[in-house]
């Protein structure tokens, strides 16, 4: 005989795998014709000068308005992409779509502003990558220096030397590249100093309980130190509290990101946030 609460909780997971099955496959199918439908945008969110408190530069973040579905989060749908292949054409649009945004504000009022934006591991192991980041800056006509390409810690553990030579390759260019997430990726820290990176973007899981008396002011604080040794620029990440903002001032961050400053959106709402934008 099979228990009666085991035997429902089995039919539960059974019936939620399905569900998870179907969603996935849905999701693959209409992935496809997302962008062509136009139902991709991106949102901004703004990373803020600790010193200055002035806009320096905005992360392009990647939303799937489905139709049925309603708001799709990256995280679902980026490693649906990457098993499919899909995440070349879906990359490459981000990267134009988000240069020839900036372009457009820095014409605008906001001349210095700097745009960030995600690449996966696999767009990176493309050869053809290193000639659309081209591709997108003459589209865009943004300079490449206001470019900042994101990579994480195990996006360059995979694939090592192809990666390598692709990352130099960006930086001849003369674009930036910031490692993201950083301190959760367990890779060895010696290709910080060998590969043409800077910025470091300390992750939100350390910024979250950051306070005077934590573990993680000791993480985050040898981090800085770290990094500023090494001539990068500190990010800290999921910034919510100005309690966080003062601390990681005081202890020479860079910059913050995060909602205390202000969440991710819609570029009308990222350019009328801008022009009443206060003093953090
Ligand atoms: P990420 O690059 O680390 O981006 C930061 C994530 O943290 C974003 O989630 C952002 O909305 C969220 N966030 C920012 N500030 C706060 C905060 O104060 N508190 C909290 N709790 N969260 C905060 P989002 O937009 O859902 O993106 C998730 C991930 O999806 C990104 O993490 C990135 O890895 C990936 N992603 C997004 N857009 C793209 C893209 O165009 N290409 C690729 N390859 N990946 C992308
Ligand atoms: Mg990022
Ligand atoms: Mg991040
Ligand atoms: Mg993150």
């Amino acid at each position: 005989y099979v228990k009666q609460q085991g035997g429902n909780s089995l039919i539960f997971y059974t019936e939620d795998m399905n569900k998870e099955t179907v969603r996935r496959l849905e999701i693959e199918g209409s992935l496809r014709k997302a962008l062509e439908k136009d139902e991709l945008f991106i949102a901004y969110q703004p990373i803020i000068n600790t010193q200055s408190r002035e806009l320096s530069t905005c992360e392009a973040l990647l939303r799937w308005n489905h139709p049925e579905l309603g708001l799709i989060p990256p995280t679902t749908f980026i490693p649906i992409a990457e098993e499919t292949g899909m995440i070349h054409e879906i990359g490459y649009w981000v990267l134009k779509k988000a240069c020839k945004q900036i372009k457009e504000w820095q014409n605008d009022g906001m001349p210095h502003l700097c745009v960030s934006v995600n690449v996966s591991a696999h767009q990176l192991q493309n050869n053809r990558f290193i000639d659309e980041v081209k591709s997108a800056l003459e589209y865009s006509g943004l300079e490449a220096r206001y470019l900042y390409l994101e990579l994480t810690e195990s996006a360059m553990l995979k694939y090592a030397s192809d990666t390598i030579e692709m990352m130099r390759k960006l930086g001849e260019l003369g674009v930036n590249i910031s490692i993201d997430d950083f301190g959760t990726g367990y890779s060895s820290l010696s290709y910080l100093k060998n590969l043409p990176i800077h910025h470091l973007k300390i992750d939100r899981s350390f910024i979250q309980c950051f306070r005077m008396d934590s573990p993680d002011f000791a993480i985050v604080n040898a981090i800085m130190t770290m990094g500023h040794g090494l001539g990068l620029n500190i990010v800290a990440e999921g910034v919510e509290t100005k309690d966080q903002l003062t601390l990681l001032t005081k202890i020479g961050c860079d910059f913050v990101q995060g909602y205390y400053v202000e969440k991710p959106m819609q570029p009308d709402q990222f350019y009328s946030w801008h022009q009443n934008m206060k003093v953090y």
